[in-house]
């Protein structure tokens, strides 16, 4: 007799997709939900003060950095990161949760998240979402056109910096059009 047979990896998966800053993972993101209300996506814990019309506990537990350092210390947080001033979680016990009752996970963080769920899960998928060009980043980058010079400057250098991250990843995504990149995404995470 041979050796028995190698069991399907059924184990639900986590997904991670991250990228450069303006290249629009929070936009690819809603329109997945919006087509898929019964994805899970994990909601964050920020330190960050709520934007006009942002829920508490639907696009972020809003907390203290008390709070924040206790989640922190007590271990309870999946990865977390310090972002334009504002630090920003993963709370760990509900990704968890899904996991293991056999639901897929998709978490949208920034670059040094990524590189802390790699770290501890090693079996997570990671995603990089790319812009089309260097040139449209820039644009979108500069488009708000409310801020000073110096400041686009430094987001600039800084997306410059987090592009080369790319090949740390998994697979990667070019943003070319939302809708796109929200199907192969649906596919990548195996709701659809
Ligand atoms: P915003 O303040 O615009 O909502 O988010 C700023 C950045 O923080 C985005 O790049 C977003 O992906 C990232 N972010 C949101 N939640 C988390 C999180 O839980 N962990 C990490 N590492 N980054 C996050």
């Amino acid at each position: 007799r041979g050796t028995s047979p190698v069991p399907p990896d059924v184990r639900p998966r986590l997904t991670v997709l991250s990228g450069p800053s303006g290249v629009g993972k929070s936009t690819v993101v809603a329109h997945m939900r919006k087509a898929h209300p019964e994805l899970w996506l994990s909601v964050s814990a920020t330190t960050r003060k709520p934007r006009p019309g942002e829920k508490h506990g639907v696009h972020y537990f809003f907390v203290s950095d008390d709070e924040m350092d206790k989640l922190i210390a007590n271990g309870e947080l999946l990865e977390w990161a310090e972002f334009a001033g504002n630090r920003y979680g993963t709370p760990r016990a509900a990704v968890t949760e899904h996991l293991e009752s056999g639901k897929p996970v998709l978490l949208e963080i920034d670059l040094q998240g990524a590189r802390q769920v790699r770290e501890s899960m090693s079996d997570a998928l990671l995603v990089f979402l790319a812009p089309p060009s260097w040139e449209e980043l820039v644009r979108r980058l500069t488009g708000r056109g409310t801020e000073p010079p110096e400041v686009i400057e430094r987001r600039l250098e800084a997306a410059k910096v987090e592009l080369a991250a790319e090949p740390e990843f998994d697979t990667t995504l070019v943003n070319t059009s939302v809708e796109d990149v929200a199907r192969e995404l649906l596919a990548l995470v195996e709701v659809v």
